[in-house]
């Protein structure tokens, strides 16, 4: 269906002229499977959880920070979490109430943390220089924020290790097992009525369902002993983070959400008994599967004997891919100048991006049929992490981005959800008003 739905939004995007010789790179977002996965994740949570119990799923805003796209979520019942002033500003302008939000970076500004007190956003403390912080808030104006602290279970690293946040020396939290920390945390929740949450966040991509699970015991076993040692269940709510890995080999979704969901319910019961409210925080496994990136091949060239497809998109919308191929292959699908699948026997080819460096490469080697000038390569799996997330190498205009549904009579409809970069934009992000800062700037004159 997946499948069908994507070859059909592609065909459309070339006929209706969103992608062609003048727009050569889209992003395209399948409406219908982004309902689908929030769907599977409310039910995977109701299937374990005792009824009645709380729980809110929050998107990492990071994952796809598109404000349609939030407000999507929202629609199906999806909160967020933000780790930035810009991202809790575009949960606010999808109209996400503070009840949905939850902040989380580990750089929070004292203003950052005052005006989420203000608001009555949920807060996690990621150490306890911010916990001052937010004792001095306390003290100043009370606050209806839920807020908890962060704490790393440091249960070990998955296979990226720029990704694996439960290391020994990982920045986020506070690291459990390092001397006095486990103490020190018990002591913050008694010496504070008002902290009534508690935060890990261990998985990510490469990381298995077996050690996320790991890090979520580890982090209720705390919560069960800092509530027996108070004596009353001052954590009410754990927030066990995001980070369920994506399957970026094949158009399978696995792991699924119901699959996390049993593996919490036999590695951690307690926590899904009814005594404890839930916060998660997904991303990568809400929006990944549902986002194809799509670029024209301006010139199909062989160097080397080897083919090579020059497309339009390469390091600006595929950032970690083309610098870290090896933990961020990409499957590429090809697509005719109609933008229907291309047949074929398969050829080994390059298919290259728009950038002036050698490197710049969507997949190496890679076996697909013969892309031919004019054509299309499409970027499958994209939706989390990569066209959201311009990088302005090269001054490369970011592309837009429309979201799909199938329109009841064979075709696609359409909908914007960021429109293309201008040069214009280009031009006025990059200092265009200031073009004279630099020559009208000078050095007193030396005697
Ligand atoms: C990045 C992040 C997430 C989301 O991780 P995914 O791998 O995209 O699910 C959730 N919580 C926190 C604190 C994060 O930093």
């Amino acid at each position: 269906m997946r499948v069908a739905r994507r070859d059909a939004a592609v065909r459309a995007a070339v006929e209706q002229g969103l992608l062609g010789a003048d727009s050569p790179i889209v992003g395209l977002l399948d409406v219908t499977g982004i309902r689908e996965s929030a769907a599977r994740l409310r039910a995977a949570f109701d299937e374990v959880t005792a009824p009645g119990t709380p729980v809110l799923h929050a998107f990492a805003v990071k994952a796809t920070p598109l404000v349609p796209v939030l407000r999507l979520l929202r629609e199906e019942g999806i909160g967020a979490e933000v780790a930035s002033p810009g991202e809790l500003a575009l949960a606010r302008a999808a109209g996400l109430p503070p009840e949905r939000t939850v902040l989380d970076s580990p750089a929070k500004t004292p203003a950052e943390l005052r005006e989420a007190l203000a608001l009555g956003i949920a807060v996690n403390a990621d150490n306890p220089q911010e916990l001052d912080r937010i004792d001095a808030l306390m003290r100043s104006a009370p606050s209806r924020s839920p807020l908890g602290i962060r704490v790393n279970p440091q249960v070990g690293a998955g296979a990226i290790e720029a990704l694996s946040t439960a290391t020994a020396t990982s920045k986020f939290g506070v690291a459990l097992r390092d001397e006095g920390a486990r103490e020190w945390v018990v002591r913050a929740y008694t010496e504070r009525p008002w902290l009534s949450r508690l935060h890990a966040h261990t998985g990510s991509q490469g990381v298995p369902l077996s050690l996320m699970a790991e890090g979520v015991a580890e982090t209720y076993r705390l919560a069960e002993e800092i509530n027996r040692r108070i004596g009353r269940p001052q954590i009410d709510t754990i927030d066990i983070g995001g980070g369920l890995p994506v399957n970026f080999a094949s158009d399978v979704t696995t792991p699924t959400y119901a699959e996390y969901a049993r593996t919490l319910k036999e590695t951690v019961p307690g926590l899904l008994d009814g005594r404890y409210g839930l916060v998660t925080e997904f991303g990568r496994s809400l929006l990944a599967k549902h986002g194809t990136v799509v670029a024209r091949v301006e010139y199909a060239k062989s160097a080397g004997g080897r083919p090579v497809a020059v497309t339009h998109a390469g390091v600006q919308v595929a950032t970690r891919t083309v610098y870290v191929p090896g933990a961020w292959p990409l499957r590429i699908a090809a697509y005719d100048a109609e933008g229907s699948p291309k047949e074929g026997p398969e050829v080994v080819q390059d298919v290259a991006g728009p950038a002036c460096f050698a490197g710049d490469l969507l997949a190496q080697a890679y076996s697909l049929p013969l892309l031919a000038q004019g054509d299309y390569a499409a970027a499958l799996d994209t939706g989390a992490y990569y066209f959201a997330h311009h990088y302005a190498y090269n001054s490369l205009a970011r592309p837009g981005v429309y979201g799909f549904v199938p329109d009841g009579g064979g075709g696609t409809a359409f909908a914007t959800v960021r429109e293309a970069q201008t040069v214009e934009e280009i031009v006025a992000e990059s200092g265009g008003a200031h073009a004279d800062g630099l020559t009208t700037l000078r050095a007193p004159e030396r005697r």
